[in-house]
This record gives C-alpha cells, sequence and structure tokens, in this order.
C-alpha cells in the first residue's frame, strides 16, 4: 500500500524541517520555508472555495516572481492542473491555451495585461481573474475580479491537502510553441515531476540548500521542473522579473547563487556584457545549459569566468532536462578547448528516464555506438509526457513503437554520451550528403566577429540543398561575407560551408531558441524581393 509519487511533499518538508530559511528572494523582499507553505495553503484553500477542484485547469500567465512557485505547490494540493503560459505569446495563442485547457482561473500580472486583456475578449469561457499586484513592478492594468493578496485572505492557513490517488493525475499543462499549427497541450503528472525532480537533483549535483537564480522562464515546461527540485533540497529560489546580464552577475555576488539555467544564448549574452559587471566569482557557480545546442566555445566562455557548466538536453514532453552532461573528473588533463568540445556533447539519460536510444526512425533499430552513425534520438521511462491534450493521434504517433520520437538526429559515442547533430527538419541534405547545423554554427560562433549566428538550408538547383547562414555581429565586429565562407572553408569540410552568409537580427522564442522557420521564410522573402 504505498501512496503516490508527488512533488508537493517537498514543500511540507522544506517548512517544517528548515521554517526559517529563505524559501524566496526577490528584490527587497526576502519569504522563509514558513511563511511560503503557509501562503501555499491559503491559496489552495482559498481556491477550493472557489469551487477547484481535482482535474480543474488553473492558468497562470506570470513572470519569475514568487506567486509563480506558489502555484506549483498550491494547484496539485487541489488535484488541480497549473497551466503556466509563455509571457511572450499573442492574444489569438492565449485565448486558444484557455480554452482548449478549459481553465477555470487565470493568475496573471500587470505586466501582460494588454495581451491578456485581448485575449479574454475572445475566450469562448471567461475563467475567474485574478492579478498579481506586485509593488514592485509598474504600469500595466487591473483585470481581474480580485488580487492574489484579496484571495489568500479568504483562505485558511490550516487547509488540509492529499496526495493524489493515482500518481499519474495530471499535474501540469505545456503547451508546445506551435511552430507548426495551433500549440499542442503536454500533459505532466505527479509521478513524472516528482522523478524528473529527482534527475535534477542528480544530474547537477543540486545541494542541500542550493541558492537558484530564476534566469529561466519558470513556464517552461515548468521552468524545466526546477520549482520542484530547488524545493526539495530546502533550497532558495532567487527570482528576477526581466533577465539583465548586470542583474545576473550581481545576483550571484549578492545572494550567492550557486545554479542558475539559461538556453546558450542567455549564456552568449552574459558573455557579452561589458567586463565591469562581471563580478569575480569567489564561490562555486554551476549553470545548466540547454534548450539547444550550445557551441563548444560558449562552454569554454563559462568555464574561463569561474562557472562550471552541466549541459542538459530535453523537450517540453521529456518535462525538460531528460539527458545530462557534467564534467568527468577523467576529461580534467584535457586542455579546455577538448573539455568543452566533450562537454558540447548530449550527455548520458537522466536516472528518472528508463531507457534511451539513437536508432533508425524505421525499425526501430539502434544504430552503432561509433559516433559517426545517425540515428533518430528515442526515449521510453517515467518522465515523459501523459500524451497531448485532447489530441489521441498526435499522441499516438509521437510514442509509436512504444518509445517516444524525439525527432532530434544524433549520433552515439562509444562512452554512451549521445550527440545531437540536428532536429530531423533542419538538417540539410547537400548533394546526399547530411550536413549539422549545429555544427557549421559551431564553427561560425568561433569567429572573433561574430556574436551569433545561424544555419539553415537553401534549395540549390545543383545539389538540392546548401548551407545558408544567417550571422549577427559583435557590436564591433566587422567582417565580410566572403571572409566569413573562407574563415569557414579554412577550418572545416568545404561540403559543409555556407555558400551564403546572409546579416540580420536572429528571430527567437521565448526562451531564446532560434526560429529557423522564420530565418527560412525571411530568406524566401528575400530572394522574392530581389
Ligand atoms: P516545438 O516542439 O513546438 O517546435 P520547441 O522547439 O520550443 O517547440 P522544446 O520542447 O522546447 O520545443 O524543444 C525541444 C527541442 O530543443 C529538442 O527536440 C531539440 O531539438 C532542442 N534541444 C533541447 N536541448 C538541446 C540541447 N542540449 N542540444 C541540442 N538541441 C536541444
Amino acid at each position: 500500500n504505498f501512496s503516490a509519487l508527488s512533488p508537493i511533499g517537498f514543500i511540507e518538508r522544506a517548512a517544517s524541517v528548515y521554517p526559517d530559511r529563505a524559501a524566496v528572494v526577490y528584490g527587497d523582499l526576502t519569504r522563509s520555508w514558513a511563511e511560503t507553505y503557509q501562503r501555499c495553503l491559503r491559496l489552495a484553500s482559498a481556491l477550493s472555495q472557489r469551487g477547484v477542484g481535482v482535474g480543474d485547469t488553473v492558468a497562470a500567465v506570470l513572470p519569475n516572481i514568487p506567486e509563480m512557485l506558489e502555484l506549483h505547490f498550491a494547484v496539485p494540493m487541489l488535484g488541480a492542473v497549473l497551466n503556466a503560459q509563455n509571457t511572450r505569446l499573442d492574444a489569438e495563442t492565449v485565448s486558444f491555451m484557455l480554452d482548449h485547457g478549459e481553465a477555470r482561473v487565470l493568475i496573471t500580472d500587470r505586466e501582460f495585461s494588454t495581451t491578456v486583456g485581448s485575449a479574454l475578449k475572445r475566450v469562448q469561457q471567461k475563467p475567474l481573474v485574478i492579478d498579481v499586484d506586485d509593488p514592485q513592478f509598474e504600469g500595466g492594468d487591473l483585470l481581474g475580479e480580485l488580487t492574489y493578496e484579496q484571495l489568500l485572505t479568504e483562505g485558511d492557513s490550516e487547509f488540509i491537502w492529499q496526495l493524489p490517488d493515482n500518481e499519474w493525475q495530471a499535474i501540469a499543462l505545456n503547451y508546445t510553441s506551435g511552430t507548426t499549427g495551433n500549440p499542442k497541450g503536454v500533459v505532466y503528472h505527479h509521478r513524472g515531476a516528482y522523478l524528473n525532480a529527482m534527475s535534477n537533483i542528480l544530474g547537477q549535483n543540486l545541494p542541500p540548500h542550493a541558492v537558484y537564480l530564476w534566469t529561466l522562464p519558470m513556464f517552461h515546461c515548468n521552468g524545466w521542473c526546477y520549482p520542484w527540485a530547488v524545493t526539495a533540497v530546502a533550497g532558495t529560489h532567487v527570482c528576477l522579473r526581466h533577465l539583465l546580464p548586470e542583474k545576473v552577475f550581481q545576483s550571484i555576488d549578492r545572494y550567492g547563487v550557486t545554479h542558475f539555467c539559461g538556453a546558450p544564448v542567455v549564456l552568449n549574452m552574459l558573455l557579452n556584457a561589458p567586463d565591469e559587471v562581471k563580478p569575480q566569482i569567489n564561490h562555486p557557480v554551476t549553470v545548466t545549459t540547454g534548450g539547444a545546442a550550445p557551441p563548444a566555445s560558449i562552454i569554454e566562455g563559462m568555464e574561463q569566468l569561474g562557472i562550471q557548466v552541466v549541459h542538459a538536453y530535453g523537450l517540453t514532453e521529456t518535462y525538460g532536462p531528460s539527458v545530462f552532461c557534467s564534467f568527468q573528473d577523467e576529461w580534467s588533463l584535457l586542455p579546455l578547448p577538448e573539455k568543452a568540445a566533450k562537454m558540447a556533447r548530449q550527455g548520458v539519460r537522466a536516472p528518472a528516464m528508463e531507457r534511451l536510444m539513437v536508432a533508425d526512425p524505421t525499425t526501430l533499430k539502434p544504430v552503432a555506438m561509433d559516433g559517426l552513425a545517425m540515428g533518430e534520438v528515442f526515449m521510453r521511462g517515467n518522465t515523459l509526457m501523459k500524451g497531448y491534450l485532447k489530441n489521441p493521434s498526435a499522441s499516438a504517433d509521437a510514442f509509436e513503437g512504444g518509445w517516444f520520437h524525439t525527432g532530434d538526429l544524433a549520433v552515439w559515442h562509444p562512452d554512451g554520451y549521445i550527440e545531437v547533430k540536428d532536429r530531423s527538419k533542419d538538417v540539410i541534405i547537400s548533394g546526399g550528403e547530411n550536413i549539422s547545423t549545429i555544427e557549421v554554427e559551431d564553427m561560425l560562433f568561433r569567429h572573433p566577429a561574430i556574436m551569433e549566428a545561424a544555419v539553415v538550408a537553401q534549395a540549390d538547383d545543383h545539389w538540392g540543398e546548401v548551407p545558408c547562414a544567417i550571422v549577427t555581429l559583435k557590436p564591433e565586429g566587422e567582417v565580410s561575407a566572403a571572409d566569413i565562407i573562407s574563415f569557414c572553408r579554412d577550418n572545416m569540410a568545404h561540403f559543409k560551408c555556407p555558400k551564403r552568409v546572409v546579416f540580420a537580427d536572429l528571430p527567437k522564442t521565448s526562451t531564446g531558441k532560434v526560429q529557423k522557420y522564420a530565418l527560412r521564410n525571411m530568406l524566401q522573402q528575400l530572394d522574392l524581393d530581389d
């Protein structure tokens, strides 16, 4: 007679064992674990009195503020489902998600009142709207019936919650970015959220009382599940409403941050910040990067700043990080560039992911572990989504053959590490040869004048496809397209080198991923205009 695995108990433990330790720090505000737990109980109680119960969706359009952390515990206490929405989406997508997810309640913030206000005009079923009226933010409008603090006053701090009867019960709903139509709603369960938190702790050596800086959006696959993982170690959540390099460095210094996360683009932004904002780092700090392949040069740069890198790979469907590559002692004698090249590989499966393989997508036969044969990455295990909400055919396709299909192409090294070469839809096939856009981008990042680069396929009468690079230069960087092409030709196989270089800003998602479909459209438009 076992009870369900669920992350809810993490907060009760933190509050009872470490009541006075700081749970959250946000600007001038610090709250202890006892206070934070009390607020979660009152929130759960108040939502329950307003009719929220098992299976109901509570949506949130919030920045990285303490209330977002509280929702990660209060909503599951009711058996309800947290739908944290991307704060950079347009009104139409927000209203689509509110209706599709059947949100009963929406908790939002004045910063997003324009988009959310117009989304609420379009919805078919209006949720109860609650505003966080953050004294540390000015601007925007209050949209709701009441504020978050008013709601808390309705709640009972003696509220008694229970673990779910069934650990496969939904805990969260996260929509994919929806580059190919309406976003798909990825459903997480309590068991997966618990185990992913454990995997994050082990994969990144999160110590007791880790001090975690929220540089990753908390809405993005539940902030890769860190609200749960950091609470499990009774750590401190340091919240940042806006991601600015000087604030990140100041927070590391001021609060003794030990861990933070960011897509490679965030790390690149930190590396390119002026030297005067970069502090002398005198305590161990680890950054976990993922969401896109980090160029080895970025890993090198972070290590030179004194920040250790853990590389994580995963998808929304896998609760975020489910493959880790962290520094191994046996690499310690290698020169930094070689170490960084090893760490640029995606790594090995996290403990909670039962199986992982690189295999032929048609036969599901694993490829040779020789670092050369390319196949698709497949996973099976506890930290995979339940399925896509109200979309059985997409769910069946995603799990065809009993394995989750990632859509990523990789090679498998003899030491068991996988190395993602490209998304299957982004790989370039030129004269019958596969070209990994990640490999070409890595080379471009090594050019001293280049700040950011992305490579996409361009149709070619002779070769079928050829690589085209879109490049943003550093403010002081000066280099011609021809020089960039010859830099690549000097350093890599000629068939892999870009045949064309376009200078432009790169369109990105809210998590800092380059939107390659937008770049392909941009190139088409440029060609039409010519
Ligand atoms: P959508 O699936 O709707 O297009 P998305 O790309 O933002 O949205 P995510 O689930 O956030 O969806 O992204 C997962 C993808 O990100 C992976 O399939 C992989 O292509 C890429 N990715 C994530 N981490 C890494 C990494 N460490 N290295 C290389 N690629 C990565």
